[in-house]
């Protein structure tokens, strides 16, 4: 057994500068969501090297989703590595996303380029998660090299949209059987979590919008009208003194990193009142204002009474406001002590000289789906990067991280299907 890791590990290690380029050759493909550019070819490359590493690949459209178009077709790709044991044997799944978000302002490089600089490979989506998705690709063509015959399956996909809410990757391979618990038993998401940390879930989220209705009138004689910003401006003021200072004072057991996440938080989204954009204006009082608000969600907290709590607030201000849903997404939570955290805790221990970090993300991802709709309960994230760098300008990712995980992730597969 030692001598078989030792094996898989020197093959992670002289494979170094591929598993590298590769992850280059991913980020220079401009996969950015929205709108969903270059799905086909980011997919394709992936779908590829998973051609050369002997896996039967797959191209699914979610042709059937509104967010699929000819010029942005919504491909997903799945590569699947059948075992040799006659009854099938277990099967695990490595799931990353192939886009990225737009590369925005501040960046001082070329953020396609995919260059490697002082031992960090840059670019948009090395962190989150092209490097990801490479180490994913040569944890399991490390353990083909070294020679090592698995009983059970390895799939590795790349799906769309993760950025946007994963209606067209994951959630929509789960719909369509193709990632759930009747023939998947392990999940691992390569997230830029870390070497050394393990990822079993996330907070939930609901956003909504609050409108205030108010009358219009003529602007020189406001007295005659009810004006709907300052009906806003005085919900915000007790959404502020009232709702948010609650809200610090609680706090999840879930692990969330970083630790100010482990609180329940509010984000103000978005506001728009009255005569907005380049139009002339007129002498108007608005009639109306919508603000848009992102609540995140502790397990510990039920969904009636975080709505029931925003009511009661906005209900003492006395104006007339209304709340609508906009999205609901539960918390989620790989149980305590399954054989994947167990399996992936030994794997880190062996490789980064550390017990394992159980984490939970403070932003939702892939996962959601994964349990939800696929009823898959065995699923974690797992990869390199930082959390830190993801969306950010000059984003890069440490290139002994990707080593490390890959590593981990091809001990992993091997305890897990082997
Ligand atoms: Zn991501």
């Amino acid at each position: 057994m030692a001598a078989l890791v030792d094996r898989v590990l020197q093959e992670v290690d002289a494979a170094r500068d591929e598993i590298v380029e590769f992850a280059a050759e991913l980020v220079r493909v401009p996969s950015v969501n929205p709108p969903g550019e270059a799905y086909q070819e980011c997919a394709r490359v992936l779908g590829d090297r998973l051609e050369r590493l002997g896996c039967e690949v797959r191209y699914l459209v979610a042709d059937d989703r509104p967010e699929h178009s000819e010029r942005y077709p919504r491909v997903n790709v799945v590569g699947a590595l059948a075992g040799s044991a006659p009854s099938g044997g277990p099967v695990l799944h490595l799931n990353g996303h192939l886009d990225v978000v737009p590369p925005g302002h501040g960046w001082t490089m070329d953020p396609w380029e995919g260059v490697v600089r002082d031992g960090r490979l840059y670019g948009r989506g090395s962190s989150d998660m092209k490097a990801g998705l490479a180490a994913a690709v040569f944890a399991l063509e490390a353990l083909r090299r070294a020679g090592v015959s698995l009983a059970g399956t390895v799939e590795i996909s790349g799906t769309a949209d993760e950025e946007s809410g994963g209606h067209a990757g994951v959630a929509w391979l789960a719909e369509q059987g193709h990632l759930t618990s009747a023939r998947t038993d392990y999940v691992i998401i390569p997230e830029p979590f870390g070497p050394g940390r393990i990822c079993v879930g996330h907070r939930g989220v609901y956003w909504f919008d609050l409108v205030t209705r108010g009358r219009t009138a003529h602007g020189s004689m406001p007295f005659l009208g009810v004006n709907a910003i300052d009906s806003m401006s005085r919900v915000l003021d007790a959404v502020r003194d009232e709702l948010v200072p609650r809200l610090a004072d609680r706090e999840t057991r879930l692990p969330v990193v970083p630790d100010p996440a482990r609180r329940a938080t509010l984000n103000l989204n978005a506001i728009e009142g009255g005569q907005t954009g380049p139009a002339a204006q007129t002498p108007c009082v608005p009639d109306r204002c919508v603000v848009t608000f992102d609540r995140r969600v502790l397990p510990e907290e039920s969904l009636d009474a975080v709505m029931a709590e925003i009511d009661e607030i906005v209900a003492a201000v006395g104006v007339d406001c209304a709340r609508f849903d906009r999205m609901v997404v539960p918390p989620v939570r790989t149980p305590d002590n399954g054989p994947l955290v167990q399996a992936l805790a030994a794997a880190v221990e062996t490789v980064v000289d550390a017990p394992a970090q159980e984490v939970a993300s403070p932003g939702t991802y892939d996962h959601k789906h994964v349990t939800r709709i696929g009823g898959i309960e065995q699923c974690v994230a797992y990869g390199p990067g930082t959390l830190e760098q993801a969306h950010q300008p000059d984003e890069w990712c440490k290139v002994e991280d990707i080593v490390q995980a890959t590593k981990v992730l091809a001990l992993t597969t091997h305890a897990l299907v082997g």
